[in-house]
């Protein structure tokens, strides 16, 4: 082994074991004498899809910046700035050079969807159909209305949308553009998978047309569908970024995951993310924390109805909550914890519940440690500090205001107080939202080891297929009609939940012989129809 990682290395690479450096190199661009400084660009390509995989922080959002022309780059250059000239001479004879030219020449012109789509609402007033008439150069609003789903909120003001309609009509709106090159920061945030299934295939159908497109996700599952090529983006975040050249789709997720980078000769990470078919606990099953009949619940006059089967919750486990949005989950969290009766189905259970909602609003003019002390004594303690704070990288943003946060920042401190609650049960509505993959994978070890170590039990609702199998015991699966008709099954194994899931889905997903990375088969191969046959939808040999 290579002295790091627990498994024996799958590459190579043992020589290795320095984490990444500043490159003793001419940088890219660098803000200020001793602020960030980017090494390397991403080459957007005509007719591909080329993603971007790293942390929050690195510099991504200064390349696209770069690439749309809107910042020059300086070299790392204050006194003497350079002229185009001089960067051109930096990258001729790269993949970069024929972009860098026609920019130059004013011949490129750019799309950008942004990453915080919540804040759309901030920059424009008015209806759905206005933002999208306004920017509908190429004429296909109404396709992409009805492919993307949002018939039912064209006529209803941007700033009544939920985030997960927000995200759609913010896709709709960058890929309506007549552009050479769109960038689009994080696509998956609030949408189910099936929504995120049909973003990839609008992307991937709309780079066919000779068009480039720069994707950063962080829904590797997604991402491996929907990219042609990739970049690794790896560093000190907030202090530089390296861009490398792109690397295969699969090699270089597969790379980023083991943390270290063959060309590059560089670990980027001391230890590889693992994939286990399922993590197996500890300890045996713990008893049962509660159990409930089959109960029903429809609202209004029967607009919205939900059918539950019944079934039981395990202390100590970890129950994976998977299902397309508006389906009935939340609905049925609030029957658990006794806010909502049900109309048929007696059960008068009341757990006490710890919520994280999906959109979080925790907007207060307060510093981070001042509300994560205001809801637990533990605040500070040396149990709380390892087991929540550091895991969750809370402690570098103690002392920023609430309302100054970014979206992956908010997130963390939502998941922390949630934990950070005396309750029976801890509901999380999509932890993974604005989480980087190396901050899902910490968030996801922080919820398993509390549970572990406390004697807990959570439920966690996500549409990132990797973060809900490395944290879930047990699957419980939503089906139905969203806004219409659900039906909760009853929880169970995860082999099982996964082929219900996937079934209703029609989606395949094989085993990366390498790494064990579960990767979505092509619909129709041959892969895909054996397991389809074989009714092995995830976990196939
Ligand atoms: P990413 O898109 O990967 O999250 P960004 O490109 O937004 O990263 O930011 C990379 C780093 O550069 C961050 O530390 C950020 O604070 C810093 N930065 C971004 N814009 C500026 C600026 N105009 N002046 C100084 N620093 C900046
Ligand atoms: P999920 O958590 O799966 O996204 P919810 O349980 O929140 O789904 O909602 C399921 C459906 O019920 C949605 O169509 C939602 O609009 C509707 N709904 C939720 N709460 C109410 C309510 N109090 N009154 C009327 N309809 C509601």
């Amino acid at each position: 082994t290579c002295g790091i990682c627990v498994e024996k290395c799958p590459f190579d690479a043992i020589e290795i074991i320095n984490l990444p450096q500043e490159l003793d190199e001419v940088p890219t661009h660098r803000y200020g004498e001793n602020s960030f400084a980017l090494y390397g660009l991403p080459a957007p390509q005509e007719g591909r899809v080329t993603g971007i995989l790293g942390p929050n922080g690195i510099g991504k959002t200064t390349a696209v910046h770069i690439l749309a022309d809107e910042i020059t780059p300086n070299l790392g250059r204050f006194e003497d700035e350079p002229n185009w000239e001089e960067v051109l001479a930096e990258y001729r004879g790269t993949a970069l050079q024929e972009y860098l030219e026609d920019l130059q020449d004013g011949d490129v012109t750019v799309a950008r969807k942004p990453q915080y789509v919540d804040k759309i609402p901030d920059t424009f007033d008015g209806k759905t159909s206005e933002l999208l008439a306004g920017v509908d150069e190429r004429g296909v609003a109404d396709e992409l209305v009805e492919r993307l789903e949002i018939e039912a909120v064209i006529d209803q003001p941007i700033d009544t949308l939920s985030g997960g309609e927000l995200q759609r009509v913010a896709l709709a709106a960058t890929l309506v553009r007549d552009a050479d090159f769109y960038f689009l920061d994080e696509i998956t945030p609030y949408l189910d998978i099936g929504q995120r299934v049909t973003a990839a295939r609008l992307i991937q159908q709309l780079s066919a047309d000779d068009r480039s497109m720069l994707v950063v996700e962080h829904d590797l599952a997604v991402l491996d569908l929907l990219a042609d090529a990739l970049h690794v983006a790896y560093g000190e975040p907030g202090v530089f970024g390296v861009i490398t050249p792109p690397k295969s789709t699969k090699g270089g997720i597969n790379e980023y995951l083991h943390g270290y980078l063959e060309n590059e000769n560089m670990r980027i990470r001391p230890g590889a993310i693992e994939f286990e078919e399922h993590a197996p606990r500890t300890e045996g099953y713990g008893d049962t924390l509660v159990e409930y009949p089959a109960m029903t619940k429809s609202y209004g006059d029967g607009e919205f109805s939900l059918e539950i089967d019944a079934g039981e919750i395990r202390q100590n486990e970890v129950l994976g909550i998977v299902g397309p949005n508006g389906i009935g989950k939340s609905t049925f969290a609030k029957l658990l914890a006794g806010r909502l009766e049900p109309d048929e189905g007696s059960f008068d259970a009341t757990l006490d519940i710890s919520y994280k909602p999906q959109y979080v609003e925790i907007d207060q003019p307060m510093r981070v440690d001042a509300f994560l002390s205001s809801i637990t004594d533990d605040f500070g303690s040396s149990y709380w500090t390892t087991e929540i704070a550091n895991p969750l990288q809370l402690e570098r943003i103690m002392e920023q205001n609430l309302s100054d946060l970014s979206g992956g920042e908010r997130q963390r401190v939502a998941i922390a107080a949630c934990l950070s609650k005396e309750a029976d049960l801890y509901l999380l509505d999509e932890p993974s939202a604005h989480l980087d993959v190396e901050q899902r994978v910490l968030a996801t070890r922080a919820i398993r080891r509390y549970t572990e170590n406390h004697d807990k039990t959570a439920m966690v609702i996500d549409h990132d297929i990797y973060m809900i199998d490395l944290l879930s015991d047990r699957l419980q699966v939503f089906e139905g009609t969203p806004a219409e008709r659900g039906h909760a099954g009853r929880p169970m194994g995860m082999r099982e939940g996964m082929n219900t899931f996937l079934a209703n889905l029609d989606v395949t997903f094989r085993r990366d012989e390498r790494t064990g990375r579960p990767r979505i088969n092509k619909p129709g191969s041959q892969k895909d129809r054996q397991q389809k046959n074989a009714g092995e939808y995830y976990y196939a040999p």
